[in-house]
């Protein structure tokens, strides 16, 4: 195939609600064949290929834990069955269990390295292999302003996000040459299902940080995520970009 006329095909982990829903519409909305990942949440899976479909793109949803090699090996036959090949990789699939480090639990710990910096990892494995024989791809990888200025409570949270940078910037430079491009995103305070969780106390305070005198939302982070994810992004890489209305500055 020609390659103007190939359709890219996205890989977003988490797809199913919040950030990584936004992602998928705004993908979808330029074109691509979008593989919407979701971990339980069937039903928001299928109403996120909905709205992927109504931007008059491909959609197929999958079901898979990220935190494992099964899962992510499965996420990526599942994508390659459906649409042939992978050239954009959006892990954004995260979960926090927050508590002050006197008070978290081992598991607690490995839970949340386990879905943000392990799953990231694996997810990584299975796209680079495919991308680097295609000679193309964009990974763009979900951390937070709280890898950059730490957050109380969130010791495990904060290490994943941190790992995450690390993560980045390491494979940048394996796979630049191969014109496979990988960036991070740092949102600040996002208005999902993670942040209504918080108590309104935090959030409150949170909100008193940002210099915008707002919260973010989904589409904010989804355009920079498609920003990274564009054919003409191709000398941008080891990238940390915060949308944040200005927090982390
Ligand atoms: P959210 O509303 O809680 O949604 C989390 C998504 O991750 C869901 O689709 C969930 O799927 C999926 N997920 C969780 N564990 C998974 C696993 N093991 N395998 C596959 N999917 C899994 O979160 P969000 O606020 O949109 O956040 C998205 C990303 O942005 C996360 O990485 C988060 O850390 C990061 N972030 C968010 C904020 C914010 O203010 N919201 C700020 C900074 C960074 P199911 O529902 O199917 O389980």
């Amino acid at each position: 195939m020609n390659e103007e006329t190939i359709i890219r095909t996205a890989v977003v982990t988490g797809g199913s609600r919040g950030i990584g829903r936004a992602v998928c519409v705004q993908l979808a909305r330029q074109g691509c064949h979008v593989v919407v990942n979701y971990c339980h949440g069937e039903a928001a899976a299928a109403e996120t290929v909905s709205l992927c479909r109504a931007q008059g793109a491909q959609a197929v949803a999958v079901q898979a834990d990220v935190s494992t090699a099964e899962g992510c090996k499965k996420l990526f036959e599942e994508a390659v069955n459906a649409f042939g090949r992978v050239d954009i990789l959006v892990n954004n699939a995260g979960i926090t269990r927050d508590n002050l480090i006197l008070r978290m639990s081992e598991a607690d710990f490995d839970a949340v390295l386990d879905a943000n910096l392990k799953g990231a990892f694996l997810c990584c494995k299975e796209a680079a292999r495919r991308m680097v024989r295609q000679r193309r791809g964009r990974i763009i990888n979900l951390s937070s302003v709280v890898a950059l200025r730490g957050n109380a409570g969130q010791t495990n949270y904060a290490a994943s996000k941190a790992g995450l940078i690390g993560l980045t910037k390491s494979l940048a430079r394996e796979l630049a040459s191969r014109n496979v491009t990988v960036n991070a995103v740092a949102p600040g305070f996002i208005e999902t299902d993670m942040t209504a969780a918080l108590p309104e106390a935090v959030r409150t305070e949170m909100a008193k940080d940002i210099p915008a005198g707002r919260a973010g939302q989904p589409e904010d982070v989804a355009n920079a995520v498609a920003f990274f994810a564009a054919e003409q992004s191709s000398y941008l890489t080891g990238q940390v970009l915060c949308v944040d209305g200005g927090m982390a500055m």
